[in-house]
């Protein structure tokens, strides 16, 4: 009899799958269903984008690249850090990778063992979480809480170490709140981390260039005390609506980059070259494409927080940054997955149960905005007509 290792028993997924799938199922029988569910740009990849990618294939880039990646990649992406953080990083730091994901994954396999602890924010990304488990450390959630405007909390965060955290992991603009930490937030969480010197920190800044209402994005790069031991996570996925084509990036310090590297050599050998001449365009060509994007999320996210307001027993506060909003629904009595499955069968309306997302999300829904504002109209609505009717 076939033996897989225990550590398969302790990884998780992602819901949002498994939702989408269900969605899709639905509509194969001919419903009409909407789906908020969906972590992913409704838009298309920008045209110019694109062609380079054809372009590269057209031009011979058939073959493995090295496994860091490209250099004239590797020199824009140190190029957008500069841009967007005012940070200067060496390209030699930069490590191409097929997809944010990689760099969560190579990070906690670099500090998860059975023993040590590693803090990651629940709310959050579910896989944060999957993988902490899946290595045998142990998980420890940070509390991302709707008074704190979904933002982290230095004190608490901080208070949560102990002489075996090994790695902090901190995700600003946030997945599934929406939430966004402060620069005053960042900068006592940082000043804390000082007494700690032996913590690593892995900062997931995949949704840096989506931010509303002014609030900047401030990314932890910009602070020189924790860079020997800080990890950046960026890709294309979101800001360019890139999430198929399996583009991310991301910066170590030099007594990882190593490790990193090995990785990347044993795991997948390299990004598919065509990706990665086509990452060089989105970095370096004209930017409007993303602030046309983030300025469409903008006016839906403020249909959706009207709109979610307007429901009997819900309240939303309005997120800062990403395409989600995390409303709360703890006064309509509903528990927040039981919620979510019967909106989807009786209202043909897909969303995310808090809970998806950590014991903290529970009395919460995700919806995504990555939707037409149309469709968000009508999905609306029709959250309006099953709450009115079934208390
Ligand atoms: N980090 C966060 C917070 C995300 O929400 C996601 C995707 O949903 C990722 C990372 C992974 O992105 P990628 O598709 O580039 O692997």
């Amino acid at each position: 009899m076939m033996q897989i290792v225990p550590a398969f028993g302790r990884i998780g997924e992602e819901n949002a799958f498994a939702v989408l799938a269900r969605a899709n199922a639905l509509a194969a029988e001919g419903r009409d269903v909407i789906n908020l569910g969906i972590g992913q740009p409704d838009m298309p990849t920008p045209a110019h984008i694109v062609e380079a990618g054809i372009k590269a294939l057209r031009d011979g880039h058939h073959g493995y690249t090295p496994a860091v990646g490209i250099p004239p990649l590797r020199e824009a992406v140190a190029r957008d850090i500069q841009r967007r953080h005012d940070v200067a990083v060496s390209p030699d730091a930069v490590l191409i990778v097929p997809g944010g994901k990689v760099t969560m994954f190579m990070a906690i396999l670099m500090f998860g063992e059975p023993g040590a602890e590693i803090l990651y924010p629940d709310p959050g990304f579910p896989i944060y979480r999957s993988m902490i488990e899946f290595t045998g450390a142990t998980p420890v959630p940070v509390p991302i809480r709707e008074a704190n405007g979904f933002a982290f909390s230095a004190e608490e965060t901080l208070g949560l170490i102990t002489p075996k955290t090994r790695l902090l992991i901190v995700n600003s603009p946030a997945n599934p709140t929406g939430g966004v930490t402060p620069k005053a937030e960042i900068d006592a969480l940082v000043a804390g981390l000082a007494a700690h010197p032996d913590v690593a920190v892995m900062s997931d800044e995949i949704y840096g260039t989506m931010t509303y209402d002014g609030q900047a994005h401030h990314s932890l790069l910009k602070y020189e005390s924790i860079r020997d031991r800080l990890i950046y996570l960026d890709g294309a996925s979101k800001s360019y609506a890139m999430t198929g084509w399996r583009l991310g990036w991301s910066v170590w310090p030099k007594p990882l980059y190593d490790a990193a590297r090995k990785l990347a050599v044993n795991a997948h050998s390299c990004v598919n070259a065509s990706t990665q001449w086509a990452g060089i365009s989105a970095l370096d060509g004209p930017q409007d494409c993303v602030a046309e994007m983030v300025a469409e999320f903008d006016r839906r996210r403020n249909i959706v927080v009207d709109g979610l307001n307007d429901l009997p027993g819900v309240s939303c506060i309005t997120p800062k940054g990403a395409f989600y909003a995390f409303p709360n629904i703890g006064k309509t009595g509903w528990k927040a997955k039981k919620l979510a499955a019967t909106l989807l069968e009786e209202a043909g309306v897909a969303v995310i149960g808090g809970p998806d997302f950590g014991v903290h999300g529970e009395g919460y829904l995700r919806l995504s905005y990555a939707n037409s504002a149309e469709n968000i109209l009508r999905a609306l609505e029709r959250m309006k007509t099953f709450l009115s009717e079934r208390k």
